[in-house]
This record gives structure tokens, sequence and C-alpha cells, in this order.
């Protein structure tokens, strides 16, 4: 069975016309071969969304979450709704064509369609991932970055699109090829004014006693599907969950901190700017176990 999959949505919105009704919703391609037109606005000016959701033992993680952030971010960038139906069909092949493999990933993307054109484009690629185990164990290093813009930028510059989970990923690759000059592995952004975000792939969280915090939405950051079962977990084990406005120092202040996503799941910090930052190796484990053992 094959390593990689990729399958091309023919209905990937609401809105497709009657013609594209009657034909299947979505169809295998050749993920080794070119399948994208170079007109394609995806390509072109990164004008579109995605999502990457963990696959432990052929089971998608979060998939609804992921779905309604999906369909949240298209409402963001006004792009044709996407049919959730087809996208959570399209996922599900994916997978059960991929080689049984203990952790994989597929990522959806849809894009404006071709330049000109009144279609998106869409498409569901699936993989086995990189081993992330010594990020997960020994932990990660990360540097505070300035993200440029306030907190609420949500609220006074929605054209801006933060929260939104878009193809423009340049800026956060850039982060973290700045985080390895300062000799890190990760990046925590924070905002003009001061208030600690997420990170360019990742959500914060970070231990304060009986507390698992995290700074929340409406700050212009990602509603992560991690830390919503990260959370879950916690609360399961008698810890309190809330989300607060954090600052650098009160980062600094926390018994333990974790950047967690998809795929990559709970990073412990183990240092922040430079300096020593204790990790929870007992909780982090805990936390990883639960989170490969997480059948949806
Ligand atoms: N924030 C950003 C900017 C991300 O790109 C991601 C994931 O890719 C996350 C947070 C974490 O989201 P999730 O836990 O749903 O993967």
């Amino acid at each position: 069975m094959p390593t990689q999959i990729l399958t091309i949505l023919n209905r990937p919105s609401l809105d497709a016309p009657a013609h594209v009704e009657a034909a299947p919703a979505f169809h295998f391609a050749d993920a080794t071969l070119p399948q994208l037109t170079v007109m394609d606005l995806g390509a072109t000016r990164g004008d579109g969304i995605f999502e990457t959701i963990s696959v432990n033992g052929g089971h998608p993680q979060a998939l609804e979450h992921h779905l309604s952030r999906f369909a949240e971010s298209a409402r963001k960038l006004e792009l044709p709704a996407p049919d959730l139906d087809v996208w959570r069909a399209a996922i599900l092949a994916t997978i059960a064509q991929l080689d049984p493999g203990p952790e994989a990933f597929v990522k959806t993307v849809l894009t404006r369609g071709f330049e000109g054109g009144v279609r998106p484009t869409g498409w569901a690629y699936g993989a086995h991932s990189p081993d992330f185990s010594d990020a997960r164990t020994t932990g990660i290093r990360v540097v505070l970055l300035d993200r440029g813009y306030r907190h609420d930028i949500e609220q006074t510059s929605p054209w801006l699109l933060a929260g939104a989970k878009t193809l423009s990923y340049a800026i956060n690759r850039a982060a973290a090829r700045e985080a390895a000059r300062r000799g890190a592995d990760d990046v925590v952004f924070v905002s003009s004014d001061g208030i600690v975000l997420e990170g360019p792939t990742s959500t914060v969280v970070y231990r304060r006693g009986e507390w698992l915090l995290s700074p929340g939405t409406g700050l212009g950051i990602l509603d992560g599907t991690t830390q919503a079962n990260v959370f879950r977990y916690a609360e399961s084990l008698g810890l309190q969950t809330a989300f607060e406005l954090t600052t650098p120092d009160l980062l600094r202040a926390a018994d333990a901190a974790w950047l967690v996503s998809s795929v990559r799941l709970a990073a412990p910090v183990r240092e922040i700017d430079g300096e020593p930052f204790p990790v929870d190796a007992d909780l982090t484990a805990a936390i990883n176990d639960y989170l490969l053992a997480l059948t949806d």
C-alpha cells in the first residue's frame, strides 16, 4: 500500500454547478505527479485555507473540530463554503488508502481556484508523519518574537485574516528560520502590545499549580484542536483549565509550558530566550499518551 495519497475533490464547495453534482465527489490522483495549474490562486497568491489532521492508528483526530475550523476559515476569506460531508468522506477515503502505520496526517487544502475562474480547488493529501519523539520528550527551545500587531487585531482589522488558517505561511516559516538563527527550535509570537499569542504552527499551553492555561481565542490566533483535547484530558485529571490574557512574564513564571499542535502533539518548552525552563516530564508523557490513544 502507498505511503502517500492524494485525493482531489470534484465538489469541494456547496455551490457546485449541476453538472458537477452528477460527478463523483472526489477521485484519487498520483501524488508524485503535478496536479495544480500554475494559475491557481493558492499557488500564486497563497489565497486559500488548510487544515492538518493527525491520524493515529487509522483514526483522524478531532475531525469535526478541524472541519468546523476549515469552514470558519473559508467564511473569513469569503471563499465558497466547503461541503463538509464531501471533505469528511474524502479524508476518510484518504486514510483508508494509506499504508497502515502508527502516525500519519491528512492535510486538506481549499483555494480560490484558477485565476479568472469561478470554482475553488480542493484536495486532501495523506502521508506518514515524521518522528517527533525527540521534541515530545527532550523538549524544545523557544524564542519570543514580536508578531507586529496588537492582540485585538481580529476585532480592529478583520481583513488581515488573523485567526484564519490561510495558506499564507511564509511569515510563519520565516519566524522558524529566525528561531534557528537564535539557536532555538521554535517561536512564541507576542503581540506588539505585549500579549502572548501562539507559535507559528502551534498553541501555547502552560501550567501554573493546579491550573492548565492557554491564551484563548479572539486574539487573532487559531482555535487549537490539540489544546481543546489537552484541556479535556487535564480536566479528567482534576486540573482546572482556563484561558487567560498572558504576558511574557506570566509565561516565564509558569511551572511548565508546551507548544501543542496536531502531528507533533505536545512539545514541552525547555528553554525560553536562552534561559532554562522547567519540563514536567510526567505530565508531558501522560498528555502525549492520551493524544496518541484518541480514536476520534
Ligand atoms: N496555531 C497555528 C498558527 C497553527 O498553524 C496551528 C496548527 O497548525 C495551531 C495553532 C495548532 O492547531 P491544532 O492543534 O489544531 O493543530
